[in-house]
């Protein structure tokens, strides 16, 4: 197992979290590593358009990403392609983050921008139709659907409160459910059986996406799981909404976090184990966009930062000015 040079800040996750925070740690003129597990952009290099970033009415989501990215470089935050198996504090307070590869990258102070993971039905045509009528973000992809007829799959908060938010765009909007009773809060569900564009299908399971030679989605095939009757449904779009998962396994010991997972954090980023910070999708929050994520990345930075000069200021962790200026 190597070491490596100790840095100031690890930034765990290259999404727009993650890259936010690299840029404002590089601008502090902290000695900031980003590791990341695959490309930088995180989500939205599945996403095609983004329409809802401010400055950028229509922007490609790999062609932000490409900004976020080297806009952090120019700050002087440094990327390595690595996916981090296990953080742990040690009991100088100071953080080791291990890779699959065995390296150990050390720092006083951790920013985790792991983002999360949708869950996915796992059926034939799914993963094909990504982005072309599959979504799992009503917010982000709502407005392509105006006046169509699509489908929201799930029975919880999330599926019941998305269904009637989507029937702002769409003509008709078809709730699937596989069991005959709703999980959602009963006052959502008021709302949605008193919404007349909402049409719930009980006891049903989505098996397949179909779509045209366009590669758009056109047809779900869908079964009664009670009478095992089969069903064509016509739609154009198809939202998933039956869960959620934030990547926050990869943290040794207790951090404090809400029923689903996600991690508590304070005004500030910081979570309940000093010196590590949390921000984006991963946090407990009302909602999960690329501009929250942005804002949480520069609060965490900052935070982290400040957190960094009141150690050295006690004559903890020593500080390392990098002195080269950025790289422009
Ligand atoms: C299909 C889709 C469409 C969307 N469209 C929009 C939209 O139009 N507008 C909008 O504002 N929002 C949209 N969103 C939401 C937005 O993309 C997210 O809110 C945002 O990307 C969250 O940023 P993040 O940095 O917190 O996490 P992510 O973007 O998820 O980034 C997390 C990063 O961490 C990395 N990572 C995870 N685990 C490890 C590990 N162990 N080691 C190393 N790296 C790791 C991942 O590879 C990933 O790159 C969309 C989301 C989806 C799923």
């Amino acid at each position: 197992m190597s070491k490596t040079d100790e840095y100031e800040v690890l930034i765990i996750g290259a999404g727009p979290a993650g890259m936010t925070a690299a840029m404002y740690c590089g601008r502090a003129m902290l000695r900031t590593l980003v590791l990341e597990r695959g490309l930088a952009g995180g989500e939205l290099l599945n996403t095609e358009v983004i329409e809802d970033y401010p400055g950028f009415e229509h922007i490609l989501g790999w062609e932000l990403a490409q900004k976020f990215e080297s806009h952090a470089k120019k700050f002087g935050a440094e990327f390595v392609q690595e996916t981090v198996t296990c953080v742990r504090k040690q009991d100088d307070g100071t953080f080791e983050a291990e890779t699959e590869s065995g390296t150990l990258y050390r720092a006083p102070a951790v920013i985790l921008t792991a983002g999360g993971t949708p869950v996915k039905l796992g059926i034939p045509g799914e993963l094909e139709y990504a982005g072309k009528g599959v979504s799992y973000c009503a917010i982000c992809d709502g407005a392509f659907f105006k006046g169509q007829t699509i489908a929201v799959v799930g029975g919880g908060d999330a599926a019941v409160e998305e269904a009637d938010f989507l029937t702002r765009y769409a003509e008709k909007v078809y709730l699937i459910h596989r069991r005959d009773e709703l999980r959602a809060s009963k006052i959502l569900q008021k709302r949605l059986f008193e919404n007349p564009k909402i049409t719930v299908l009980w006891d049903t399971v989505v098996e397949k996406v179909e779509g045209d030679a366009q590669g758009l989605v056109t047809n779900l095939k869908t079964r009664d799981v009670k009478t095992q009757e089969e069903r064509d449904l016509a739609v154009s779009g198809i939202f998933v909404f039956i869960g959620f998962r934030p990547n926050t396994g990869i943290v040794e010991g207790h951090v404090a976090h809400d029923d689903l997972g996600y991690v508590v954090t304070d005004q500030n980023m910081e979570t309940s184990m000093k010196g590590l910070f949390a921000a984006g999708d991963l946090r407990a929050q009302l909602t999960r966009q690329v501009t929250t994520a942005a804002g949480d990345g520069t609060t965490a930075a900052i935070a982290a930062e400040k957190y960094l000069k009141a150690l050295k200021d006690e004559g903890g962790v020593p500080m390392i000015v990098r002195t080269g200026g950025y790289a422009v």
